[in-house]
């Protein structure tokens, strides 16, 4: 008798830092963009209704994190917390938004999210000026994008328009745009913070496009990014635990080299306090990401992905600014724990600044205080 041969099972993807372990020190985003999708990093957060496992998501944000390249690690955050998902979530079975899905997944292009406005403060998204007309035949996109990750080597652009007038939330749209269609112009933001996150300011000048470049239905667009919003705060979160933890560890490697009249900085009571401060202030995040993680990916609750983002504004910095502190005028050495802290700002600025997630906060006090009385 003779056996059916079998199919050979699938193999699991490697770990993220078995993946990247190969890659140059200074690898650009593309290409750890592209070593992610290749290993199936990127596919692999994913369930089948588009929701993202957070336990993946935080090994692959600690992986990229241990590279040491902040803006390598805030690009690939934006790709794959939010642009994939509100991309994904829009993608009809066939034409170019469902080429560039999967483009873009398999690592293969690059997705820029941008939705902050030249017109308008990013505090104020209602207030948007860059507008799509919707013809039967083609769409033509005008205005233009400030501060965008990813914007220099994207292959397409994801981009937040509205279609009519006024502030209400059914006014705006999402256009896929390849970076390379006439009337595209990028050009990179004068930063010479987080400059592996390839940031830019975009122009859309008369961009005619064929209307298969809308992402899912005019009006929708606010909704669906409300919707994955509070994935990008997850991620951002799961981002900062495992950023604050790197540089506390080394923070604590130098202290206790460190001798001052023959001992240990590290032995010094009160740098000891100021650093077990920190940790507990960490420790706090850590146990927030844990707790809110299930309602924000399950539930999509947008009142605990404002308090983590919140928790994260209050305690990156003061968390970093110690470290900093603690390590002398090494704190200042090219990609020291000075420009670390830095660039650790975008944490209260990118995806919502942190007082306007306070407001969301207060606004669901009772909530919240109903749920620390039970
Ligand atoms: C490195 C980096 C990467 C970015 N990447 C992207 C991207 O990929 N895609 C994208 O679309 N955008 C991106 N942005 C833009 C970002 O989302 C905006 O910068 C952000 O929304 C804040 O907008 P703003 O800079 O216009 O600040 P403003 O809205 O002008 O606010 C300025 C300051 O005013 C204060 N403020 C504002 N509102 C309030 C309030 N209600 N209460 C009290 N104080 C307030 C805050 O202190 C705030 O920092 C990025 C920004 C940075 C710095």
């Amino acid at each position: 008798m003779t056996t059916a041969p079998t199919a050979p099972a699938p193999t699991a993807p490697p770990t993220p830092a078995v993946a990247l372990a190969g890659l140059p020190e200074k690898a650009t985003a593309a290409l750890v963009w592209q070593t992610c999708g290749a290993a199936g990093l990127i596919e692999g957060l994913y369930d089948d209704g588009g929701g993202i496992d957070p336990r993946r998501l935080a090994e692959l944000l600690t992986a990229v994190d241990a590279r040491g390249d902040n803006g390598v690690t805030l690009s690939l955050l934006v790709q794959a917390a939010s642009a994939l998902p509100i991309l994904a979530a829009g993608a009809p079975a066939n034409g170019p938004v469902r080429d560039a899905l999967d483009s873009v997944r398999s690592g293969a292009r690059t997705l820029a999210l941008a939705a902050t406005d030249s017109a308008a403060p990013g505090s104020d998204l209602a207030d948007l000026a860059t507008e799509v007309t919707i013809g039967p035949d083609e769409i033509v996109l005008r205005g233009g994008k400030r501060w965008i990750t990813t914007a220099c080597p994207a292959g397409w652009l994801l981009v937040l328009a509205r279609h009519r007038p006024g502030r209400h939330f059914t006014s705006f749209t999402w256009v896929l745009v390849p970076a390379d269609a006439p009337g595209v112009r990028i050009t990179p933001a004068d930063t010479d913070l987080l400059t592996g996150a390839a940031t830019g300011h975009i122009e859309f000048t008369d961009v005619r496009l064929a209307p298969e470049h809308l992402v899912g239905r005019p009006g929708r667009a606010m909704p669906a990014f409300a919707r994955h919003m509070g994935t990008e705060r997850l991620a951002g979160a799961l981002w900062a635990r495992a950023l604050t933890t790197r540089v506390l560890a080394d923070t604590k490697e130098r202290l206790t080299r460190r001798l001052v009249d023959g001992r240990p900085l590290w032995h010094n009571s009160s740098v000891r306090q100021r650093f077990a401060t920190c940790l507990v202030q960490v420790g706090q995040l850590h146990a927030l990401c844990d707790t809110l993680a299930p309602r924000i990916t399950r539930h999509h609750d947008l009142a605990a992905a404002a308090l983590l983002k919140s928790a994260v504004g209050l305690t990156v910095d003061p968390v970093l600014s110690v470290c900093a502190q603690l390590q002398g005028a090494d704190g200042l050495l090219h990609d020291g724990a000075q420009r670390i802290r830095a660039e650790a700002a975008v944490f209260g600025i990118g995806g919502g600044v942190t007082e306007l997630l306070l407001d969301t906060v207060a606004d669901h006090a009772d909530t919240w205080l109903t749920e620390l009385r039970a």
